[in-house]
């Protein structure tokens, strides 16, 4: 019997993680998408993760994966964390952080985006796990490819290049949404 494409409901209502994590996934899942529409209450990516998912297979009655993700500055005291898309509005994501690292040397720029990405089986089984990728904030923003801090964030694993200097798939090779869900994936097979 052959099987074809599995599917599977991202609880996102970010366009860019489902074209992600489609591409990250793979020619084997066909990846759906619905909004979670549930308060992100969780005080780690861990807990907010599975709120998501949780919120989704509830609604649809399916296998359900989210993830939740954020960028730590360690000279912010590792902020804006979980709050990456609510610490501030949207345009000032970027001039924020550059505004707030204004005088600190190159050393001392370092931080990592970090993704947890869950599973939750209608039959109550969850699986949450957890990729990281390290790197540090360059001075002015570069690239026009990627998402969200993309142009202020150089991975230690590159060349030089931020994220958003690279393809899409250079990125998924590195990033931490790219580690959380090769992780996660073993989980649905
Ligand atoms: P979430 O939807 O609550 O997981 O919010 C994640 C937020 O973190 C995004 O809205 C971005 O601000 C930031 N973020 C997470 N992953 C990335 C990425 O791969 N590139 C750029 N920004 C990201």
């Amino acid at each position: 019997m052959t099987h074809g494409p599995r599917p599977v409901v991202l609880a996102t209502g970010n366009a860019h993680k489902v074209d992600e994590v489609g591409d990250i996934l793979g020619p084997g899942w066909v990846v759906s998408a619905q909004d979670p529409d549930v308060e992100e209450t969780g005080t780690t990516f861990e807990e907010n993760a599975l709120l998501k998912a949780r919120a989704v297979c509830e609604a649809t009655g399916d296998l359900a994966v989210a993830d939740d993700s954020g960028i730590e500055i360690d000279a912010l005291d590792r902020r804006p964390g979980i709050h990456s898309a609510r610490w501030t509005e949207e345009s000032d994501w970027i001039p924020r952080v550059l505004r707030e690292l204004d005088g600190v040397a190159g050393e001392r720029r370092s931080g990592r985006y970090v993704a947890a990405a869950a599973a939750v089986w209608p039959d109550g089984r969850e699986v949450v796990v957890r990729g990281v990728v390290e790197g540090h904030v360059p001075d002015a923003p570069r690239g026009s490819g990627g998402f969200g801090y993309d142009p202020i964030f150089v991975p230690v694993e590159g060349d030089g290049r931020t994220f958003a200097e690279m393809s899409a798939d250079e990125k998924h090779d590195l990033s931490h949404r790219g580690r959380a869900f090769r992780a996660l994936v073993e989980h649905l097979a």
